[in-house]
């Protein structure tokens, strides 16, 4: 599935709010990418940082390999009840109008500002991000 720039803005934001630090292992390697809990193939949670931890390219290729690993991953960082939850949302068929895209995309596009200056300020760590409310 080809990446859209919505998916490039979101991808952007969860590793910088993760301080480019695997989720899983925690190293900082350089490979950092972001990871979706339930599938891209749903639109509702694709762009939701709810179902999106940034991982470094060997534990993003094991969880992808291992639906178990994957899935304790997810439940370990984002939590039992939010892992349940995204996939209640993904099974609810709710889809997105491009305008709703445009919404969230440029909402991540201000967190992620907000993200850079704190980084400049000298915070350092996972930062947690604001949910945009076309998706509460
Ligand atoms: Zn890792």
């Amino acid at each position: 599935m080809k990446r859209d720039k919505y998916d490039k803005t979101i991808s952007e934001l969860i590793v910088a709010s993760a301080d480019y630090t695997c989720e899983i292992c925690g190293i900082r390697d350089g490979t950092h990418q972001c990871m979706h809990d339930i599938s891209r193939t749903y639109v509702i949670t694709r762009y939701d940082s709810r179902n999106l931890i940034c991982g470094c390219a060997a534990c993003h290729f094991a969880t992808m390999k291992d639906p178990y690993l994957h899935a304790e991953s997810f439940k370990k960082i984002k939590g039992v009840e939010e892992n349940q939850l995204n996939i209640e949302r993904a099974r609810s068929g709710d889809r997105l109008k491009p305008f709703e895209k445009d919404e969230i995309r440029a909402h991540w596009q201000s967190e992620l500002k907000r993200i850079n200056k704190l980084r400049l300020e000298g915070v350092s760590g996972k930062i947690e991000l604001e949910i945009p409310a076309i998706l509460l």
